[in-house]
C-alpha cells in the first residue's frame, strides 16, 4: 500500500499551522533518494546529476541537491536565473532549451554555462546573440521512428520536436569542433516517466555507439554524455519502484562494452533527471470542503488543477489518501467503502483529481494527501479561475516545517495590470481585500 510520508497526527500538526492546500516536501526522502542515486552511478568518476529546474523550481529544494554537487538544468532565462541566484555557474549548468530566445542563449553564455544545441542552426544562432560558442558545448539527438525496448515501443521521437537528426549532428560536431570547442557532449531523451530499468541501459548503447563514431569522424573530444530525464516513479500502488543501481549498473554494462573498447574510457556520464528526484517525496494537501450527490458522488477539496495539473491534462493518476482531522479517527489505512470523483473549484469539467477512486468515507473537514506531487506539480500551476497558486512547505529531516513559498495572494494575480489606470484601481483594491482567502 502506498503510504504518505507523513502520519495524520504530524499533517494535522502542520496543517494548523498551514492553511491547506499546501505541497509538502520530504527532506529526508529528497537526501536518502540522491545519495543512492550518486552510489549508484560512483563508478563513473565524472558523473553529474543536472536536476531539471523546471520540475521543482523552488531554490530550497534545490539547495538541497546542490550539497550532494548536482547542478541545475535549465532551459529558460527565469531557471537559469535561478540557478545563478544560487551560486551554480559554469559547467554545473546544463542549458537544455529548445525554440530558445536570443537572450536566454546571452545569459547562458554570461554564466558560462554547458550549452546543450536542440538544433543545428542554432549554432549560428547562438554567435549572432552571444557571441563565441563555449569551449564546453552539447548537441542533442534525436534518431526519428519509434523507440522500441524489449517490452514494446517506448515513445514516437519521430514525431517530437526535439534534437537534430544523425546527419545534423555530425554536421553540428564538424562546426563546433571548427569553432575550438575543446569537448562536446551528446543528448538525448527518449521517454518519459519510464518503468523498469532498460531505459537508460539501452539510450545510453545507442548515444555511445554514436559518441564513438562522432569522434572518430569529426575528431571531437566527446566529453560526456547526457541521459538526460525520462526514470519513472511508481504513482499507482501496484507499480514497482525504478531501481537506480540496475539502472546504473546497466549503464555501466553498455560503457564497458562499448566505449572501454575505443579508447573512451573518460566520458563523463550525465544526468538531467526531475521526476525521479523530486517526484515522490512531495505531496499536495487539501482538505474536505463539499460533498456533492448528483449522477456521482463528488467530494469538493480546496485545492485545484491550478496546483497540480497532471490529472487534468494527461489523465494521470495520483494516488490519494484519506488521513482524517484533528479529533477525528487516523483514516490513513481505513478500508475504502465509497467511491468519488475528487473535484477542484475550477470551472472547467476536468478539474478532477480522480475520477471513480474507492476510497474511505470522507467528511467534510479531512486531510487528504495527494502523492508524488513534487515533480511537475506546483512548477506547471497555473492561475485560471483567478484561482491563487499553493504555499510549498518543507518537512525538514529533524521534523521541523518551513515555509519556503508562501501562497499567492489575489494582489499577485492583478499585479501585472499596473500599466493602465483601470489596472492600478484593480490593483489597490487587492491590496485592501488581503489577506486572500483561498
Ligand atoms: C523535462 C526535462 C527533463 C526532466 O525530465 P523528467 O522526466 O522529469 O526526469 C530533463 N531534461 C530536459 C531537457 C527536459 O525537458
Amino acid at each position: 500500500m502506498k503510504q504518505p510520508f507523513v502520519s495524520k497526527d504530524q499533517l494535522v500538526a502542520i496543517a494548523e499551522r498551514y492553511p491547506t492546500p499546501f505541497h509538502l516536501y520530504d527532506e529526508a526522502g529528497i537526501r536518502r533518494n540522491v545519495e543512492a542515486v550518486l552510489d549508484a552511478f560512483s563508478w563513473n568518476p565524472g558523473f553529474r546529476e543536472y536536476f531539471a529546474v523546471k520540475a521543482n523550481p523552488n531554490p530550497s529544494l534545490i539547495k538541497i541537491l546542490l550539497e550532494y554537487g548536482c547542478g541545475c538544468d535549465c532551459s529558460s532565462y527565469t531557471e537559469l536565473m535561478i540557478a545563478d541566484a544560487l551560486g551554480v555557474s559554469g559547467e554545473k549548468i546544463m542549458f537544455s532549451s529548445n525554440d530558445t530566445p536570443a537572450a536566454d542563449f546571452r545569459l547562458a553564455r554570461e554564466l558560462d554555462a554547458v550549452v546543450n544545441f536542440d538544433d543545428i542552426s542554432h549554432i549560428p544562432f547562438f554567435e549572432e546573440a552571444a557571441g563565441p560558442v563555449p569551449a564546453v558545448a552539447s548537441c542533442r539527438f534525436n534518431p526519428g521512428g519509434l523507440f522500441r525496448l524489449a517490452n514494446g515501443i517506448m515513445d514516437n521521437p519521430g514525431d517530437s520536436k526535439y534534437g537534430m537528426t544523425e546527419e545534423q549532428l555530425f554536421e553540428a560536431y564538424r562546426m563546433l569542433v571548427a569553432r575550438g570547442c575543446k569537448t562536446l557532449g551528446l543528448h538525448a531523451f527518449l521517454a518519459s516517466n519510464t518503468h523498469g530499468n532498460d531505459y537508460y541501459p539501452a539510450l545510453a548503447r545507442i548515444l555511445f555507439k554514436l559518441a564513438v563514431r562522432l569522434h572518430e569522424e569529426t575528431g571531437a573530444h566527446v566529453g560526456f554524455v547526457n541521459l538526460s530525464g525520462g526514470v519513472g516513479i511508481p504513482y499507482r500502488p501496484d507499480e514497482e519502484p525504478c531501481d537506480i543501481r540496475a539502472i546504473a549498473e546497466g549503464v555501466r554494462r553498455a560503457f564497458e562494452e562499448v566505449l572501454v573498447p575505443a579508447g573512451m574510457e573518460d566520458v563523463a556520464i550525465c544526468a538531467e533527471m526531475g521526476r525521479f528526484m523530486m517526484g515522490p517525496y512531495g505531496c499536495l494537501v487539501t482538505r474536505a470542503v463539499h460533498e456533492k450527490r448528483i449522477y456521482k458522488d463528488y467530494l469538493g477539496v480546496d485545492a485545484s488543477a491550478v496546483d497540480l495539473i497532471r490529472p487534468a491534462m494527461y489523465g494521470a493518476y495520483h494516488h490519494i489518501t484519506v488521513m482524517g482531522q484533528a479529533g477525528g479517527p487516523d483514516k490513513s489505512a481505513a478500508p475504502a467503502t465509497r467511491t468519488y470523483d475528487v473535484t477542484g473549484n475550477l470551472c472547467e469539467n476536468n478539474d478532477k483529481f480522480a475520477i471513480d477512486r474507492d476510497l474511505p468515507e470522507v467528511e467534510r473537514g479531512d486531510l487528504l494527501v495527494i502523492h508524488d506531487t513534487g515533480a511537475h506539480g506546483y512548477a506547471m500551476g497555473y492561475n485560471y479561475n483567478g484561482r491563487m497558486r499553493s504555499a510549498e512547505v518543507l518537512l525538514r529531516e529533524d521534523g521541523s516545517c518551513e515555509l519556503i513559498r508562501r501562497a499567492e495572494k489575489p494582489s499577485d494575480y492583478v499585479a501585472t495590470l499596473d500599466v493602465t489606470p483601470e489596472g492600478r484601481a484593480v490593483i489597490a483594491r487587492a491590496a485592501h481585500a488581503e489577506p486572500g482567502v483561498k
